[in-house]
C-alpha cells in the first residue's frame, strides 16, 4: 500500500482516519499532533522551566526527544529526572537507556532512588507490605518526580503518558469505583507545592510512540515490568478488542473522561478541597497523606 501524501510505501495504517503513511509522512504527523496537543492544551509557555520524567521506555524517550526539539523553538530549560524504584533485573537497564539517551541529547539527567529516599527498594517494600507493587511504585514516584520537579523550581512536570495509558487507567478506577483517582487521573493543575503535570503524549495511540520510537532508531527496551498486574492486562485487551471493532473508541473514552471530569471537579460537586499533610506537608486531599500513610505501614522513615 502507498502513503496517502506521496508514492512512497506506506508503513502505517491509521484505522480511525483510513490513512496511510509513509515514513517521513507518519515522522511529521505525529511530531505536529503532539505539538497541537502541546497548544490546545495550553501544556507549555515560552521560556519555562520544564522536569521530564524519563524511565528508559519508549514512551519516555519520545517525549524527551520532542520536547528537546520543541524546547529550542521556545526556549525551554529543561531537566530529565528518572526515579530508580528498585525493581531487580528490569530497572537497571532502561537506566542505563535513559543515561545514554539524555548524553546524547545533551541534557542534564538526575537519578533518584527509593532506596537512596526511603531506605528501601520496591522489591523489599513488596516483601515488606501487604500492598501491591504497583500501588508502592505510584504513590513514591509520584511524589519523588514532584518533590524534585519543586526543588528545581520547575513550572511543569512532563510525563509520557500515551493515549492507551490514560485511556485503561480511566476504565480500571472506574470499575474499581475508586473515584479520587479517577479524578486525579486528569487533573494536572498546579496547585501549592504541587507542579502542574502535563502529558503531551496523551493524544498518541501506544502503537504510534512504538512505531515513532522505532523509526527513530531509539535504543528502546521493550520489556515488560514483573510486576505488571493481569487486571491491566486484561483491560487492555478488552480496550484493544474494542478498538479492532470500532476504531477511534479510546478517543471517544478520552473525551468523555474530560466532560465527566468537568463535572464531579467542579466545586459544587468536589468535596474533598486540597490541603497540607500533617505529617510531610505535601499536598493532599486528606489529613495524612498517601505517602505517609504507606510509609507508615511499611515502618519506614
Ligand atoms: S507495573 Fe511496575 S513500573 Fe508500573 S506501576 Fe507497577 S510496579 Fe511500577
Ligand atoms: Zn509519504
Ligand atoms: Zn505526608
Amino acid at each position: 500500500m502507498k502513503c496517502s501524501r506521496c508514492s512512497e510505501k506506506a508503513v502505517y495504517i491509521r484505522r480511525y482516519s483510513g490513512q496511510s503513511f509513509c515514513r517521513y509522512h507518519f515522522l511529521e504527523y505525529f511530531e505536529r499532533k503532539v505539538n497541537k496537543t502541546l497548544k490546545i492544551e495550553k501544556m507549555l509557555n515560552r521560556s519555562e522551566k520544564v522536569a521530564l520524567a524519563i524511565s528508559g521506555g519508549k514512551d519516555s524517550l519520545t517525549l524527551v526527544h520532542i520536547i528537546k526539539k520543541l524546547g529550542k523553538k521556545l526556549d525551554l530549560e529543561l531537566h530529565c529526572i528518572l526515579v530508580d524504584e528498585g525493581i531487580g533485573g528490569y530497572r537497571e537497564k532502561t537506566v542505563k537507556i535513559a543515561e545514554e539517551f539524555c548524553r546524547k541529547l545533551d541534557l542534564e539527567l538526575e537519578v533518584i532512588s527509593f532506596r537512596q529516599e526511603y531506605s528501601k527498594s520496591l522489591d523489599e517494600m513488596v516483601e515488606l507490605g501487604k500492598r501491591t507493587p504497583c500501588t508502592y511504585c505510584g504513590v513514591f514516584r509520584r511524589e519523588l518526580l514532584n518533590l524534585k520537579a519543586l526543588e528545581l523550581g520547575a513550572h511543569r512536570l512532563a510525563t509520557g503518558h500515551n493515549l492507551d495509558d490514560e485511556v485503561q487507567a480511566i476504565l480500571m478506577n472506574y470499575i474499581k469505583g475508586d473515584v479520587e483517582r479517577l479524578i486525579k487521573i486528569g487533573t494536572t493543575t498546579g496547585k501549592p507545592r504541587l507542579v502542574a503535570r502535563i502529558k503531551p503524549l496523551i493524544e498518541m495511540p501506544e502503537k504510534e510512540v512504538a512505531l515513532f520510537s522505532i523509526l527513530n532508531d531509539f535504543p528502546v527496551s521493550f520489556d515488560e515490568c514483573p510486576y505488571a498486574t493481569s487486571f491491566r492486562a486484561r483491560i487492555r485487551d478488552m480496550i484493544n478488542n474494542l478498538e479492532e471493532s470500532s476504531p477511534g473508541i479510546k478517543y471517544s473514552i478520552l473525551s468523555g473522561y474530560r466532560k465527566l471530569l468537568g463535572k464531579i471537579t467542579s466545586p459544587e460537586v468536589s468535596s474533598s478541597p486540597m490541603r497540607k499533610c500533617e505529617k510531610c506537608s505535601n499536598t493532599t486531599s486528606q489529613a495524612v497523606c498517601m505517602g505517609c500513610r504507606l510509609r507508615e505501614e511499611l515502618g519506614i522513615s
